[in-house]
C-alpha cells in the first residue's frame, strides 16, 4: 500500500534519511519509533508529499504526489495548523468543502462526540488549548475517511480519554481495511497496537518485523528499540556504554515531549481529495 524506496533527505548538512527504503501491507498497523531526530517526521512528510527528496515512494501503486494517491492518504502533522479566526466547526467544513464530501455531518458529530469537542465547536482556533488544538487535528484528518493514514506523534498533548478514543480507533480503522503508519517516540502508547514495527535512528532503519517476527524473537517491544538504540545486542545484559543520542527519553513512562520542528500544509495538513473509504469516524461511543 505505501512503498517506500532509497528514500533520501537532506537537509543542508543534515541527512535526516540515508537510503530509507520499506513497505506497508495493506490494512495493517505500523508502528515507526525512534528518538527524537530519527528521521520520521521526514518519512511521514516525505511520504504525504510536502518534501523534495530523493528515492521513490508509491502509494496503492501511485506516485504519491499524484491526484490518485492524494484520494487515498491522510496526515494528522505533529503540530496542528488551525486558523486563528476560524471556529472548530468552521474548520470542519473547510475540510468537507476542500475535499467535497457529502453527507458529512454525521460524521463531524460523531468524530465532536468521541473527541469531547462539542462543546467547543464555536470557539476560534487561537481559543483552544493545545490538547484541543490537538483533538481538533486529529478530526479534521479523519473526516475524509482516508484509505491511508499517515500520523506524526498524535498522542503528545492528549488527555487519557483521546488517548483511548484514538487508540480504539486505530483499531476500527485497521478493521475497515484503512492502512495506518503512526510515530511516536512513546514505546508505550502504541504496545498492543501495532502489527509491523519499524524503528530509526539517524535517518537508517534499524529495525523491521511484525509482531508475530518479534515474538518469536521471544523479545518485547521495548527490548527491541533499546537493543537496537542502545547498541545492545538482544541478549546482551550490559547497558552499552555513550547513550548520547537521546535514546533515554523514548522508553515507556518516559514521557518526553516532542521535537519541535515546522509542520506542513494547512489545517488538518491536507492537499487532497478522498471520498470513497469506510474509515470509522462515525461510531459516537463514548466514556461515562
Ligand atoms: P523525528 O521526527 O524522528 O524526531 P525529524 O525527521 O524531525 O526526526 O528530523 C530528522 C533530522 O532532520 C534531525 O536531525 C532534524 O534536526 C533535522 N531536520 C528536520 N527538519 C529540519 C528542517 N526543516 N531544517 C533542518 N533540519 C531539519
Ligand atoms: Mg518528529
Amino acid at each position: 500500500m505505501l512503498d517506500v524506496r532509497d528514500l533520501t533527505k537532506t537537509y543542508r548538512k543534515t541527512v535526516a534519511c540515508d537510503h530509507v527504503s520499506f513497505h506497508l501491507d495493506p490494512g495493517s498497523v505500523t508502528v515507526l519509533l525512534g528518538p527524537n531526530g530519527a528521521g520520521k517526521s521526514t518519512v511521514i512528510k516525505s511520504a504525504i508529499g510536502f518534501l523534495r527528496y530523493t528515492g521513490s515512494i508509491t502509494v496503492g501503486g501511485y506516485p504519491n504526489k499524484s491526484v490518485e494517491a492524494r484520494r487515498i492518504l491522510g496526515y494528522i502533522p505533529e503540530i496542528p495548523s488551525l486558523y486563528p479566526n476560524l471556529t472548530v466547526s468552521e474548520h470542519m467544513e473547510f475540510i468537507a468543502r476542500a475535499y467535497k464530501l457529502t453527507g458529512y455531518k454525521p460524521d463531524i458529530e460523531a468524530l465532536f462526540d468521541r473527541f469531547e469537542l462539542s462543546d467547543k465547536r464555536r470557539k476560534y482556533g487561537d481559543e483552544l488549548s493545545k490538547g484541543m488544538q490537538q483533538k481538533l487535528n486529529i478530526c479534521l484528518g479523519l473526516l475524509p475517511r482516508p484509505r491511508m493514514l499517515l500520523l506524526d506523534e498524535p498522542m503528545i498533548g492528549l488527555d487519557p480519554h483521546a488517548i483511548k478514543e484514538l487508540k480504539s480507533l486505530i483499531v476500527e480503522l485497521r478493521e475497515q481495511g484503512c492502512t495506518i503508519l503512526v510515530s511516536t517516540h512513546m514505546i508505550d502508547s502504541v504496545d498492543m497496537l501495532w502489527d509491523r514495527a519499524i524503528i530509526m535512528q539517524s535517518g537508517t532503519v534499524r529495525a523491521n518485523l511484525t509482531k508475530g517476527e518479534l515474538d518469536a524473537q521471544g523479545e518485547t517491544l521495548e527490548e527491541l528499540f533499546f537493543g537496537v538504540t542502545e547498541g545492545i545486542a538482544p541478549d546482551e545484559a550490559e547497558p552499552a556504554a555513550g547513550l548520547d543520542n537521546g535514546a533515554a527519553e523514548c522508553g515507556a513512562a518516559k514521557g518526553a515531549s516532542g521535537s519541535a520542528e515546522e509542520s506542513g500544509g494547512g489545517p488538518g495538513g491536507h492537499s487532497g481529495a478522498s471520498k470513497d473509504s469506510s474509515a470509522g469516524a462515525s461510531n459516537g461511543e463514548k466514556d461515562a
